[in-house]
């Protein structure tokens, strides 16, 4: 199982290493031929806007954007998820586009904006969720499964082969998101 970790910016190597303990083969994605037969990616956690400056940069925007939309499985967190949101209500940048939500940037405020919490997500119960100058899902299309709210707002979704969460579950001990993760990586098929 080969997953792809875009490493060109915020908390990759936490992810890298949660699912190396997994027994996946991690890859650093830094430039385009980094992205060969993978079964996965994981967008990490970071600042959304020099995420998207330094995919169009590095020439991984469309790359990336067409492996997603052709079924590559993907976890995204926080800036990831903004990465991946169709729409970002108090930001004029778009990203990917490939997950029919509404989020919104830095929803908890920027300076007061980082805690942990408890919630279940989807079939995970109690799961621990740090949250650091998270955005949250104002709106979802009705076929977005919603996997997690707090304080009614949206803070996990599953869409197709893309899992979306608001907080940093790489940052907890628990790994049973990433395992979930791994079982859709391979429920998906062999090398995209
Ligand atoms: N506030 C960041 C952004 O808007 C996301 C923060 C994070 O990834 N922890 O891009």
């Amino acid at each position: 199982m080969k997953i792809g970790i875009l490493a060109v910016q915020g908390a990759f190597i936490e992810h890298e290493r949660m699912l190396q303990s997994l027994g996946c083969d991690c890859v650093e994605i830094r430039q385009k031929s980094d992205l060969c037969r993978l079964d996965g990616l994981v967008l990490p956690g970071g600042e959304s806007t020099v995420q998207g400056r330094l995919l169009r940069e590095l020439d991984l925007f469309e790359p990336i954007k067409e492996m997603i939309q052709n079924g590559l499985p993907v976890l995204a967190t926080c800036a990831g998820l903004i990465l991946l949101a169709e729409d970002i209500s108090n930001d004029s940048d778009r990203h990917f586009q490939t997950l029919p939500v509404t989020v919104k940037r830095n929803a908890y405020g920027r300076q007061l904006g980082s805690f942990v919490t408890r919630a279940s997500l989807g079939r995970l119960d109690s799961f621990e969720m740090v949250f650091i100058r998270a955005p949250y899902i104002e709106w979802a299309a009705p076929d977005v499964e919603i996997l997690s709210t707090i304080d009614e707002h949206i803070v996990g979704v599953k869409y197709k082969n893309q899992i979306g969460l608001a907080f940093h579950p790489e940052l907890s001990c628990d790994k049973r998101l990433h395992e979930s993760f791994v079982k859709l990586c391979q429920s998906m098929g062999s090398s995209l």
